[in-house]
């Protein structure tokens, strides 16, 4: 059996060596290392995939967090509303602009904000809400945008997880994760569902003029060379990782039934243990599945992960602390017991290993090593 690990990455490239190795030879050939001809039309061919106006590449996700955030012109004492149970960039960037992080709890079994913490958290001082699409299923839009549209607030979505989601609308309109909001931003870390082979980011909008103060914001606050209108960054995706990314676009369809087919086969097999639930789906969203995270309700979640990892199984804690609670956010007046679910997951969530290219026999000998132990 091939060894087991949370994301293959070996295997996946082997499947598309050829062209990928093609692709990345050209931009060497030409020299076009950056803002080559492969950034343009891989942001072309994003915006058609996501059904976007605009697709405005950047240098990782967490840049991409941080220009949503310029873009809008949020200003230092603003207040964003964030859950405490997610990735740290996506609250990092809001304590670095000087704006103040307010976070919310989260839902215990889809594991997104919770829609009536969101609510509460609002003040007059609330200019924008960052939701996650978190483990790769999308949040309550439905809900999320009512509140935002009666409050009048800016709503930036992390779709760093769930790229390719695809949420239907109690109207029965259907949108792809990161294209419902003010911005949809995302990352394409190589373990993400769309990765590429170093770093990358994107960020999505319909706003024609939120799209050119985003351009300007990434290249140095310049719409004209060596004119600089406004502060900005630097913040580019390399033509090698664009081209690289066109060629993994065409086969996210196919990573995301892989995974989906992941997800299936542990659902099977490991719903009848009584100690632990299963991730729950959402019926207004599809599942990407960047992570699978069982819950153990019954019994030491760390033991299991130990267990795990003896047998040769490699499993994550997505996350051991929420941002709360962290030494470098402790100072924004939240304290423990502020948000019980999201303190409580940190202590029982374990991901198993998803990824695009599983053999039947991998998996079969994870589920039966978990059902051996319970
Ligand atoms: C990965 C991730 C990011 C950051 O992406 P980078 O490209 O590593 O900067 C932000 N938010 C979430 C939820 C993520 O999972």
């Amino acid at each position: 059996m091939k060894k087991i690990q949370m994301v293959d990455l070996h295997s996946q490239y082997n499947l598309i060596k050829g062209k990928v190795d093609s692709a990345i030879n050209e931009v060497i050939t030409t020299t076009s290392f950056i803002n080559g001809p492969a950034v343009k039309d891989f942001a072309k061919e994003l915006a058609e995939y996501n059904d976007v106006e605009h697709v405005i590449p950047c240098a990782n996700g967490t840049d991409a967090l941080q220009l949503a955030m310029m873009a809008l012109d949020l200003q230092p004492g603003d207040e964003v509303i964030v859950p405490a149970f997610t990735y740290v960039a996506t609250a990092e960037v809001i304590a670095l602009l000087r704006l103040k992080p307010i976070f919310v709890d989260v839902e215990p079994d889809t594991f997104n904000i919770d829609i009536s913490g969101l609510e509460h958290a609002i003040t007059e001082k609330t200019k924008a809400i960052v939701v996650v699409h978190l483990f790769g299923q999308c949040c309550n839009m439905d809900n999320i945008l009512e509140i935002s549209n009666k409050h009048r607030l800016y709503v930036i979505e992390d779709t760093a997880q769930a790229i390719g989601a695809k949420y239907t609308f109690e109207d029965g309109s259907v949108m792809r994760a990161g294209t419902m909001g003010t911005i949809g931003t995302t990352s394409f870390f190589p373990s993400k569902n769309l990765g590429c082979y170093g770093d990358g980011g994107a960020l999505f909008t319909r706003d024609s003029n939120l799209a050119e103060k985003i351009r300007m914001v990434a290249n140095h606050g310049q719409r004209v060379k060596y004119y600089h209108d406004i502060i900005g960054v630097n913040s580019r995706l390399d033509t090698l990782q664009a081209a690289i990314l066109r060629v993994k676009l065409k086969e996210l369809d196919r990573y995301e039934l892989n995974r989906n087919r992941v997800a299936a086969y542990y659902d099977e097999k490991l719903g009848s243990i009584e100690n632990i639930t299963l991730p729950k789906r959402f019926e207004r969203s599809t599942h990407v599945f960047h992570q699978y995270t069982l819950k153990i309700e019954e019994g030491d979640r760390n033991e299991l992960k130990d267990y795990l990892a003896n047998k040769g199984i490699p499993s994550m804690v997505y996350y051991p602390l929420p941002l709360h609670l962290q030494k470098a956010y402790i100072h924004y007046e939240f304290s423990k017991g502020d948000f019980p679910v999201s303190e409580q997951l940190c202590e029982i969530v374990l991901s198993l290993p998803v990824h695009t290219e599983f053999e039947e026999e991998q998996l079969d000998y994870i589920t039966q090593t978990i059902i051996d132990y319970f």
